[in-house]
């Protein structure tokens, strides 16, 4: 338990860092003053980033006016910045490894290596492959809830958590597009879009748990159980856009939204004579597995895949029979409600 409360510390230290944005990488010295040149001459050595020719007053030095467009023109200032920090960054790591150092960390980030001006390729080609894995198991949930399983008189399934289950898929594929897209480029808005839908679907998946652990079947009781939940997560993400994206706080709500429903799945696996428990025990291990890669974290190996990346790399296969247990469970508590009605 002591490890757990070591672990959870410097999970929350590194990310608090993150939130100062003062990393090892970042405060060196010669790092600092390779990124300073950069940005005034728009050169490193010598390659120079077009989009650095803009005076500090943002009038452009010798481009037309149609590219002085406040908007526009505050865009690719704050390329040139990027490109000024991935460049310099690239450079420093060179010189570190040649010397034997090993990698450290950038703004909060390792030195990953860009590919077609992807910020993070790994994570993004994960982050689709979770996205496709959820949806190819919504699909084959609402085939077999439609086509397959019988139906009541009024054409709607005997299965009572089936809507929930469509809302978990909608919420899980847009958490998962949105960690494509902010692993593809890290700005403001994509890591609020990211953090935000990431809320979401704890959130939501933390009602589901309760719901379906519990067997909670009233419309009513449904409704009391969630309210509470959903103003809570709905709160948070106002708070992280608007207010203050808290990274400490974040990632707390996060690990404790995630855990609390891993137990809950857990305990209900280990009281439960469902058939499929042993699917819920493989996830519950798994996920509970996985959380280890994103805090044993390591540097990225080639410049591409760090812990991180392996992180959603895992929950794929994971993905994959998460939604065989939701067919499962629909199958099983059809054939029960049958049976009772018979
Ligand atoms: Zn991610």
């Amino acid at each position: 338990m002591r490890e757990c409360y070591r672990f959870a510390f410097l999970v929350v230290f590194a990310w608090f860092l993150k939130g100062l944005n003062a990393s090892a990488g970042d405060i060196d010295p010669q790092y600092r003053t390779c990124v300073k040149h950069c940005e005034e001459i728009g050169c490193i050595d010598q390659q120079c980033f077009p989009q650095c020719k803009f005076s500090s007053d943002g009038v452009s030095v010798d481009q037309p006016w149609y590219m002085q467009e406040p908007l526009y023109l505050r865009w690719k200032q704050w390329d040139c910045q990027s490109d000024c920090r991935y460049h310099c960054m690239v450079k420093r790591e060179g010189e570190r490894e040649a010397l034997g150092y090993d990698p450290v960390k950038y703004h909060g980030k390792w030195p990953f290596k860009r590919l077609y001006g992807i910020q993070e390729p790994v994570s993004v080609a994960f982050s689709a492959l979770n996205l496709s894995m959820h949806f190819h198991g919504w699909l084959s949930f609402f085939i077999l809830l439609y086509y397959k399983l019988p139906l009541k008189q009024d054409k709607k399934a005997y299965y009572e958590f089936a809507s929930l289950w469509h809302i978990y898929a909608l919420f899980s594929m847009n958490s998962w597009f949105w960690s494509a897209v902010f692993h593809s480029r890290d700005v403001d808005l994509t890591e609020k879009l990211d953090y935000s839908s990431a809320v979401a679907v704890l959130g939501f998946s933390l009602i589901l748990a309760i719901l379906r652990s519990f067997n909670v079947r009233h419309e009513a009781t449904r409704v009391m159980v969630a309210a509470p939940l959903l103003a809570f997560a709905l709160t948070h993400i106002l708070y992280i856009n608007f207010y203050e994206l808290d990274y400490g706080w974040n990632m707390i709500v996060c690990v404790t939204m995630g855990v609390s429903q891993l137990l809950i799945w857990a305990i209900w696996a280990g009281v439960t004579h469902h058939p499929s428990r042993w699917k819920l025990w493989t996830v519950v291990v798994g996920g509970g597995l996985a959380l280890l890669l994103e805090i044993y974290d390591f540097p990225p190996y080639e410049g591409f895949v760090d812990a991180h990346a392996l992180w959603h790399a895992t929950t794929i296969p994971l993905t994959y029979i998460w939604w065989s247990f939701i067919r499962d469970d629909a199958e099983f508590q059809t054939s029960n409600l049958l049976k009772k009605s018979k």
